[in-house]
């Protein structure tokens, strides 16, 4: 029986462990919160920091093959223990960092969104001033879910992107796009899968409802997975990858990518004949990748703390084809994503009658 390490214990741990236990793999998992929702259900568990090279060392010893679901990591520690990893610590470095994601993406055929790297208020202004308003200020490191990033209106927002200097920036063109879209990908280095596009609907810059099919036609679907698939080979990526893209009109720009399990691809765990956990899972073990099909039209709603109450009130309630997972996290706040509910064989017409009005 093979065991799989993984880096970070959070929902994305939880559910690749699942998954990995229906492989026939046991596994262990390291992060540095003693009640994080992976450690209920993973084999074994590692208490330590994410730069603890010990800890690190320690779990590359006690495992057949090394991945990682937090992004964060340390890439010098990373590439002292690369060869346990088997997606390799590329894809990682190129996704740390905003503006070498942005390069990486447009070197290997994709088109990001116009950028400036900005790092003071001397750059911030003359930036602005290049790109006009509105435009997006965002940090180049440790963002996520919209931390670290302002919408620059007027000169009025000035002052909220100023707080984050001196800091490592981009400057970046706002896009008013007609949608914004992820695939969620699969390579073991020769065949390479794809799961069916979806459309993501943010709040608050917090990914809120992904609805799959994403109502594009096919031109622009074959279009959306054939640039991925070759970025991905371009790249000489191996294992998972996700890229968002924005879509206007037949213009498909490149946002961010995630070379992790992705929360937009949640839906793939019942809403496909196989999901984004597991053939992360069969790539790590060495076995062949499986194409998925769409089971039915899906939704997936995340549930974030202030919807916590109303989601395990669904679950009691028992609907047929609405699956609730709840991450058993501690501390529940508001904004903090607490678990997700996936609605098979649903539209969002359907959603917005019958569901939309239970939530916050
Ligand atoms: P990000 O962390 O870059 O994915 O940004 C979070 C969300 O902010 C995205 O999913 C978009 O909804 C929005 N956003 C980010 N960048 C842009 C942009 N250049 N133009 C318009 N909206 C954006």
């Amino acid at each position: 029986m093979k065991t799989i390490g993984i880096i970070g214990g959070g929902q994305l741990g939880l559910m690749t462990i699942e998954q990995a236990h229906l492989l026939g793999a046991k596994t262990i998992c390291l992060d540095p919160t003693a009640d994080s929702p992976a450690f209920r259900i993973s084999d074994e568990h590692i208490i330590a920091s994410f730069d603890d090279e010990q800890a690190l060392q320690d779990l590359c010893r006690r495992s057949d093959i090394v991945t990682y679901e937090f992004e964060n990591v340390s890439g010098d520690l990373l590439t002292a223990m690369e060869k346990h990893i088997k997606q390799g610590v590329r894809p990682l470095l190129d996704s740390q960092d905003r503006a070498r994601e942005k390069n990486n993406a447009r070197e290997n055929g994709l088109t990001p969104v116009n950028f400036i790297e900005v790092d003071d208020v001397n750059s911030l202004t003359e930036g602005v001033k290049k790109m006009g308003y509105p435009c997006i200020f965002k940090t180049r490191r440790l963002g996520y879910d919209g931390h670290g990033q302002v919408v620059l209106k007027s000169d009025a927002d000035l002052e909220k992107a100023v707080a984050y200097l001196p800091v490592p920036a981009i400057l970046e063109e706002f896009i008013s796009f007609d949608f914004e879209v992820s695939i969620v990908m699969v390579s073991d280095g020769e065949k390479i899968i794809s799961f069916p596009i979806g459309k993501n609907i943010h709040t608050g810059g917090i990914l809120d409802l992904c609805i799959v099919p994403a109502p594009i036609n096919d031109t622009l679907k074959e279009k959306i997975e054939t640039l991925g698939k070759e970025f991905m080979q371009k790249c000489g990526y191996k294992g998972i990858l996700t890229i968002e893209f924005f879509v206007k009109g037949d213009q498909i720009y490149f946002n961010e990518m995630a070379p992790r399990p992705h929360n937009s691809g949640h839906y793939t765990i019942e809403g496909c004949s196989t999901n984004q956990f597991m053939e992360l899972g069969r790539f790590l073990l060495g076995m062949d990748l499986q194409e998925p099909k769409l089971v039915a039209p899906t939704i997936m709603k995340n549930i974030l703390g202030q919807d916590l109450e109303v989601a395990e009130q669904i679950a009691k309630e028992n609907h047929p084809n609405v699956y609730v997972h709840i991450y058993g996290k501690t501390e529940s706040k508001p904004k903090r994503k607490m678990g997700h509910i996936t609605f098979v064989g649903m539209d969002l017409d359907e959603y917005n009658e019958k569901w939309k009005h239970r939530f916050v």
